[in-house]
């Protein structure tokens, strides 16, 4: 059975009863074993064991995470904009550890929402975290805001055995990975899906499938993995979106995710659900 996908997970107890309590939360800032997210760069720090290095606390942070069993986690707002060097949080993942990524995505998300969502989009006043930090409250017009998640499909497209994958500009030499599209507003997944392929690659799907979902913290996202099937394989590339796309057997997969040295393509790294996607179809898609 191929692993999870690397964001998906418990991660901690998110314990949404004590959010909208101030004493509660007050007084689980000023417990004994409560301890506050570090930050490095715009990022959850790691410690050279790839867990997150937690610090004791000053004050009370904005945002509280939730409980590590009995022990608080909370998190100050980091300081600045959103960081936009994707790279360096590529380097990041592959340090990371797994049973701590979930906590990573759900602190690195909320801080950026954060960041990102300091007035009030109905009147337009500064508004202050509320709740633990998971809403933002607006003093002008009572608003009360909460963290998005955007979601995003991705989805590997199917004909006659063989599978769709695309590179986009930014990616590594080499790299291919499935194509993916944000859902708009109005649309299924079934619809996002199948508007995606079409406008991409120019091909039409039928019997769409959902597989597995991960958070993507970079800044908010909801990826919702999916298969479809591919009516035709003749494939009309938007340029614009993709370097290139291409069908690929079972075989040549098999030799990318091993990391084969003759492999067509080189797969997406651990921490991307399109891995899990590749994983799920060699293994039969169970
Ligand atoms: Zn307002």
């Amino acid at each position: 059975m191929p692993p999870d996908p690397f964001f998906a997970g418990p991660g901690l107890d998110r314990a949404d009863h004590l959010r909208a309590n101030p004493a509660a939360i007050s007084a689980l800032a000023a417990h004994a074993e409560a301890r506050a997210l570090a930050w490095d760069n715009g990022a959850p720090a790691l410690d050279p064991d790839g867990r997150l290095a937690w610090q004791a606390i000053e004050g009370e942070p904005e945002l509280f995470l939730g409980l590590d069993r009995d022990a608080p986690r909370f998190s100050a707002l980091p300081d600045g904009a959103v960081p936009i060097d994707a790279r360096a949080h590529f380097t990041l993942l592959t340090m990371l550890r797994t049973d701590e990524a979930p906590t990573f995505a759900a602190a690195l998300s909320l801080a950026n929402w954060h960041r990102r969502h300091g007035f009030c989009s109905v009147c337009g006043t500064g508004t202050a975290p509320n709740r633990g930090g998971w809403s933002r409250a607006c003093p002008s017009c009572g608003a009360e805001h909460y963290p998005r998640a955007d979601p995003v499909v991705i989805m590997l497209a199917e004909h006659d055995g063989r599978l769709l994958l695309g590179r986009q500009p930014h990616y590594p030499p080499g790299r291919y990975s499935a194509l993916a599209g944000f859902v708009e507003p109005g649309e299924t997944i079934e619809a996002a899906v199948a508007r995606e392929l079409f406008e991409e690659a120019g091909i039409e799907v039928r019997d769409t499938r959902y597989i597995a979902s991960q958070p993507w913290p970079f800044p908010s996202s909801l990826m919702i993995g999916t298969h479809a099937t591919a009516i035709g394989d003749s494939l009309t590339i938007d340029h614009n979106e993709l370097d290139d796309a291409r069908w690929f057997t079972r075989d040549e997969v098999l030799s990318a995710l091993a990391g084969e040295s003759a492999a067509p393509f080189q797969a997406p790294p651990h921490s991307a659900i399109a891995r899990t996607l590749l994983e799920h179809w060699v293994d039969g898609l169970k």
